[in-house]
């Protein structure tokens, strides 16, 4: 049995002070729920006061992205290492917003991927198709490149830590969302392929959420298909309530 992950991708909003109001006040919303894994992700500057501000709760801090390069002269990156000592536990890898916007490759997904487990930091790999793509009926096989470069390497035992987010680009801030059938036919495909390159038992382990304008309406629906075990939440995760309604239809119980 998969717990449910429920992630906040906060994008480019939220100062320091928001963050750590909505996190302090958050935390006692949600502090009778042991069922839902719940994650927020503001951006880089907000995430040690945003740990700081979750401390010895059950609202766990990720970073929306990282570099594979420990440390050296990348100006404005910042390293897997530095994101986990900031209090980060999970990161955010290969959103459609890096890719498209900043020209993200499988190849980068993949050495930061490799890099975040090796920083103590558990990865949520972004893949998805783009509205042409799926229009070509090239869907499962952009999933499967995306999967096999963006994981290349990893052993059995770190996919049973991953997390992988089905994000349907043209789903992501469009307030579209997949059908629950649409999801959860890409879910069952990407299992399948787990299953055939990792094995059996990694792949029952490993968590693919679903992500692209889930709000408390419909997140009952999509997170109640089969092997959809959580979602990626943008726009909706910015609104307390709204977040907190998803966290809420998410539990195992009333899904
Ligand atoms: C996202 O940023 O990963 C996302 C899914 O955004 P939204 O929920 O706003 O579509």
């Amino acid at each position: 049995m998969r717990t449910p992950i429920i992630a906040g991708n906060w994008k480019m909003y939220k100062t320091v002070a928001d963050t750590v109001k909505y996190v302090k006040e958050f935390r006692v919303m949600v502090k009778d729920i042991a069922d839902v894994e719940i994650v927020l992700a503001p951006p880089f500057t907000a995430v040690h006061a945003a740990a700081e501000a979750a401390r010895n709760s059950n609202v766990i801090i990720a970073a929306q992205d990282c570099y594979w390069e420990r440390e050296g002269a990348f100006t404005g990156q910042v390293s897997a290492q530095m994101v986990r000592e900031a209090g980060a536990e999970y990161v955010i890898i290969g959103h459609s917003e890096r890719r498209t916007l900043f020209g993200e490759t499988d190849t980068g997904v993949n050495q930061k991927t490799i890099a975040a487990f090796a920083a103590g930091l558990t990865p949520i790999v972004c893949i998805g198709e783009t509205l042409d793509q799926r229009d070509r009926n090239e869907t499962m096989d952009v999933l499967d490149r995306q999967i096999s470069k963006g994981l290349e390497g990893l052993t059995g035992e770190q996919l049973t830590l991953l997390v992988i987010a089905y994000e349907p680009v043209w789903a992501i801030g469009t307030g579209r969302t997949a059908t629950p059938a649409q999801a959860g036919e890409a879910h069952t495909h990407i299992r399948g392929r787990l299953r055939q390159w990792f094995g059996a038992d990694a792949a029952d382990k490993c968590h693919v959420i679903y992500g692209g304008s889930v709000k408390p309406e419909n997140a009952k629906d999509l997170v109640g298909q089969a092997d959809v075990d959580g979602a990626l939440v943008g726009g909706a995760s910015l609104d307390i309530r709204a977040f907190f309604d998803i966290v809420s239809k998410s539990r195992p119980g009333t899904v």
